[in-house]
């Protein structure tokens, strides 16, 4: 029997996994989730012995089960290869007496490249399931790492197109020059004059233009998204915290059974949903420790109960976690409601027309697992100065804010289970705001010589991903106006009339 997926705001919309991930977000605006999180059918001490993509199968197989084997397995071992800087794909670090789940040695440095170098996979997989013929468009907005990150995950994958939509100044010029520098003759990357709200809300619009798709459909195209919300990119990150507990008891830092904590740095609530998952399917997590920067909504939340995104949206040192929706948060919304969609959509309506909604005492005792903290910009800098002069480990801004917060957790709960810090992003990608933590008399410097400067201090080789950006030639130079957005989709398609 296949595991089926519901939305979030319609009980009687339902998926198979293929489906889901073809479709990413269901009918009026739900997100699909599994009807039940299914348990590891492999032991703990069995996952131990197996590597990244062994652990990744177990735990994936049970989620996409309308996969076969040898799709599922294609999948994986097309995702998690060379392009991953280190044979074990992700790697876990003791200092200062955490333990730090490095996820960013993919192609662009930042944890997102765990999924998105194996959603494209994922996605033709599913499209040759459900006998689509249409060659897949990914259709992206991004404020910076997204974007990145899935045109890696895309460049050159047989039957997808990819077209990055970015602010022209409103992103960093490392960011930038990763992006314009990208190869493979299916990405396209374009500047917009206008905000990253006017490039989210231009794609938004080409999504649901509904005589758009029927030119696309005449042409042989069809949009997809790789937003985070599509499940086929929930499901790879739950692989992380199972790899996690059996890397620990395979280096007999744990005995099987003993509970560990978790600490993610948290944005869109994707990454830590994960976390939960894993813990639902049996791996013994006690703690979620949900960190937040000065956006602290999410902090806020698990005090209060209350969401409420009336607030004025911070720009950060840990960027990528400058959120005031929190898109999946959505999913425990609806699991704590008795997974009832009718409930959920109620709660969704209010944040949609008063920015915020209250959910019940009863619901919030099912969330009592999770414990939420933040990390003011001061803390955060002060988490990077303090780890590196004492152990000369050198953390990125988003990876510092969990450390500190597992900080205060620590303090006020005395709480001594061994915990595993989700580390997001190298700190080579954010070397700026990481070299001014360790001596503000570093911001003098240029971005390149900040690099070779937290080469020298670290001890940590130069990532590939900073190495190709000195030198690359750039190869996308489009810049055009929020008004002709669709203008330029569809001259890249070749179907401008
Ligand atoms: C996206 C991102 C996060 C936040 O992850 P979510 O799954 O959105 O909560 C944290 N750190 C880095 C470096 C990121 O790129």
């Amino acid at each position: 029997m296949d595991l089926i997926y519901k939305s979030t705001r319609n009980n009687n919309e339902t998926a198979t996994a293929s489906e889901a991930i073809l479709k990413g977000l269901a009918n009026e605006g739900g997100l699909f989730v599994p009807e039940r999180i299914p348990k590891l059918e492999t032991s703990l001490s069995e996952l131990s012995s197996m590597d990244y993509r062994g652990v990744a199968y177990e735990v994936m197989k049970l989620f996409l089960t309308d996969f076969t084997e040898e799709e599922l397995k294609h999948c994986i071992n097309s995702a998690y290869d060379k392009k991953f800087d280190i044979p074990e794909i992700a790697r876990l670090v003791k200092e200062d007496g955490a333990h730090y789940l490095e996820l960013f040695h993919g192609a662009t440095i930042a944890f997102k490249d765990m999924a998105l170098s194996i959603l494209p996979y994922l996605l033709t997989t599913s499209a040759r399931k459900n006998h689509v013929k249409n060659e897949i468009v990914i259709l992206t907005a991004t404020s910076g790492d997204t974007g990145k990150a899935a045109l890696a995950g895309f460049a050159d994958v047989p039957g997808t197109r990819i077209i990055v939509f970015y602010p022209k100044n409103g992103v960093s010029p490392i960011q930038e020059k990763q992006m314009v520098t990208q190869r493979g003759d299916n990405t396209s990357v374009i500047g917009i004059h206008g905000n990253f709200d006017d490039a989210q809300t231009g794609v938004k619009k080409m999504f649901s233009d509904a005589a758009l798709a029927e030119e696309m459909n005449q042409a042989g195209f069809q949009f997809s998204s790789a937003n985070s919300i599509n499940i086929g990119r929930l499901v790879p990150q739950i692989v992380y915290y199972v790899y996690s507990y059996v890397t620990l008891l395979a280096k007999g830092e744990i005995t099987e059974g003993e509970n560990i904590n978790v600490v993610v740095p948290t944005g869109n609530f994707g990454n830590i949903l994960a976390a939960s998952y894993a813990k639902e399917m049996g791996v013994p997590i006690a703690k979620l420790i949900c960190a937040s920067n000065e956006n602290k909504v999410l902090y806020d939340f698990f005090e209060t109960g209350c969401y409420d995104k009336n607030r004025e949206f911070i720009l950060t040192s840990s960027p990528s976690m400058d959120i005031l929706i929190s898109s999946n948060l959505e999913r425990l919304i609806y699991q704590a409601a008795g997974r009832d969609a009718d409930k959920n959509r109620a709660f969704m309506a209010d944040l949609n027309e008063k920015g915020a909604y209250t959910i019940t005492d009863d619901m919030r005792n099912q969330m009592k697992d999770f414990y939420g903290n933040y990390a003011s910009e001061e803390e955060t800098a002060k988490a990077i100065k303090e780890m590196y002069e004492k152990t000369g480990y050198i953390m990125d801004t988003h990876t510092a804010v969990a450390s500190a917060v597992y900080k205060k957790y620590l303090a006020a709960s005395g709480d001594e289970t061994k915990t595993v810090i989700a580390s997001t992003a190298s700190p080579y990608k954010f070397t700026r705001s990481v070299m001014n933590a360790i001596d503000p008399a570093y911001d003098k410097q240029t971005d390149f010589e900040l690099v070779d400067e937290l080469c020298r201090l670290s001890g940590v080789k130069v990532p590939q991903a900073i190495e190709d950006i000195r030198s690359a030639p750039v190869l996308h130079d489009t810049v055009c106006e929020k008004e002709d957005m669709c203008r330029e989709v569809k001259k890249i398609l070749g179907i401008l009339k």
